[in-house]
């Protein structure tokens, strides 16, 4: 099994359930950018530098880059040398981000460890999942939008009652689809293409389906 494993996907995708799904398998490492901020927010032992470039950040200043490749580098090599397998998802959206992401993986000899799966979504079902999808607002669990979850209130891990969120909202999701949908993917997909790292699960399946072609791929 490949020790890195990037998922990639339009929003909707169903990427973060099947990242949550291969954690509880498998007990990857999930390397989530927004945890990390979080993590180094509540730290009041944090590195100075770092947390007054998370602090502009907060202000609504540019986002610091080289913040959260450090955090996320970091994390990454602590999880890979106690060895535990990572997993990322959504936290490459550029090319750019991409690369800076190999060099890395090459500078700590990780390079042939790197498996990218690519859960393909049109933009279309992106939009009808995001805008009838529940999160839990105590956990974290993301129910997706399908016929027989739609009558479903109540969280199946922590029986919270479940919210729409509130950037669902229909402008919101046509303007996250037009940022970080299939024509802002596809040469992000590309370079992996490109590099051999890249394989694809049809995503317009259900969970179940998509799980069992994901696991397949990682074995
Ligand atoms: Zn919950």
């Amino acid at each position: 099994m490949k020790r890195i494993i990037i998922l990639m996907g339009v929003p909707g995708s169903g990427k973060g359930t099947q990242a949550r799904k291969l954690v509880q398998k498998f007990d990857f490492a999930h390397i989530s950018t927004g945890d990390l901020l979080r993590a180094l927010d509540a730290d009041p032992n944090g590195d100075k530098d770092d947390k007054a470039k998370l602090a502009e950040m907060k202000a609504g200043k540019l986002v610091s880059d080289d913040l959260i490749y450090k955090l996320a580098f970091t994390e990454i090599k602590k999880n890979l040398d106690a060895g535990k397998n990572v997993i990322l998802d959504g936290a490459i959206r550029t090319v750019e981000q991409a690369k800076k992401y190999e060099d890395f993986f090459s500078s700590i000899g990780m390079s042939e460890e790197v498996i990218v799966i690519e859960i393909s979504l049109s933009d279309e079902t992106s939009y009808n999942r995001l805008t009838k999808r529940k999160v839990c607002p105590t956990c974290g669990f993301i129910l997706p939008y399908s016929p027989e979850n739609e009558m479903k209130t109540d969280c199946p891990e922590c029986s919270e009652k479940l919210i729409i969120r509130s950037d669902d909202n229909p402008e919101t999701i046509q303007k996250r689809i037009k940022e970080q949908g299939n024509v802002a993917l596809q040469p992000i997909l590309e370079y992996y293409r490109e590099k051999g790292e890249l394989f694809s699960v049809d995503g317009e399946r259900d969970i179940e389906t998509v799980d069992v072609k994901v696991v397949k791929l990682l074995s």
